[in-house]
């Protein structure tokens, strides 16, 4: 395992869900890590207080909104400026919306593209020529069984995460030689705060109680019959992290209970 202690990681939409659950994995192997997302000032110090006091390495706090290309930047080049360097860069924010495409409105589609794909290209353009300068990086995009396999009413994330899984593997093709691999996570169902706020637009577009919906609807597919845990998906990450996984690049995988093997 490559001891990750003196690395940096830093890891988009970390403030909740699965991205709190990866900055988590990363602060435990001793990596510096830079928390990033929304939510309550009070309870994010709270969050990067107790990482920072779990870990020897450093936890920092940056707010850059993922919609925000020149946020984006400054993020990178923060965390560069004030750790020597970005090893690990984990594109995890994302948003969700659930409606039929003929009633999906704009500014969300634009949201939701910007966040769950752009915000990736952004940061990889910005972090690679300090990966290469060190010869060696970890580009992990959480994208999605929804990078590999449609669901109806998510027309716009489908799209975005399909969109992140070709980046993963152009990116890791143009950076092969230079110590770096890209590649994505595709996790099915993961109980988090994301999921459970689609729970309530699911039932209504498909006509069906809530309960039916996590039955028939989120773990239908899901052969485990079980949620996908942080900490599992932490794992995967601190494994594509290792120098096993130096020669995976370019991979799209599959953590969902068997479903996009049916
Ligand atoms: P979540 O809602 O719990 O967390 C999302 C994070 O993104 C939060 O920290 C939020 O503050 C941040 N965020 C939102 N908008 C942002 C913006 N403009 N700028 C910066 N940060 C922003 O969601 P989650 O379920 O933990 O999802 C995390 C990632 O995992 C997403 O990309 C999601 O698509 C993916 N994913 C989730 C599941 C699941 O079942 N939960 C399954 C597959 C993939």
């Amino acid at each position: 395992m490559t001891n990750l202690q003196g690395k940096t990681a830093i890891v988009t939409g970390s403030t909740s869900g699965i991205g709190l659950g990866l900055a988590r994995g990363f602060a435990g192997a001793g990596t510096n890590v830079v928390l990033n997302g929304f939510g309550d000032a009070d309870e994010i110090e709270r969050t990067r207080a107790e990482l920072d006091a779990a870990s020897t390495g450093s936890v920092i706090y940056d707010g850059a909104d993922m919609t925000k290309p020149d946020e984006i930047e400054a993020l990178v080049k923060g965390a560069a400026d004030r750790f020597g360097a970005v090893d690990i860069l984990v594109n995890n924010a994302g948003i969700q919306l659930v409606a039929p495409v003929e009633e999906f409105p704009r500014d969300r589609w634009d949201m939701i593209i910007d966040i769950n794909m752009n915000s990736a290209f952004h940061t990889a353009r910005a972090a690679i020529p300090g990966m290469k300068a060190k010869g060696w990086g970890r580009i992990i995009n959480i994208a999605s069984a929804h990078g590999l396999v449609a669901s109806p009413f998510k027309s716009a994330y489908v799209t975005a995460k399909h969109g992140v899984v070709g980046m993963t593997k152009t990116v890791a093709l143009e950076v092969a030689e230079a110590g770096i691999t890209s590649n994505a996570i595709c996790p099915g169902y993961v109980l988090t705060p994301l999921v459970e706020r689609q729970i309530p637009d699911t039932a209504k577009a498909r006509g069906m109680t809530e309960e039916q919906v996590k039955r028939d609807v989120l773990l239908a597919a899901q052969w485990t019959k079980k949620f996908v845990t942080v900490e599992q998906l932490a794992g995967v990450a601190l494994f594509l992290c290792s120098d096993a996984a130096d020669n995976i690049t370019g991979v799209a995988l599959p953590v969902d209970g068997g479903w996009t093997a049916a």
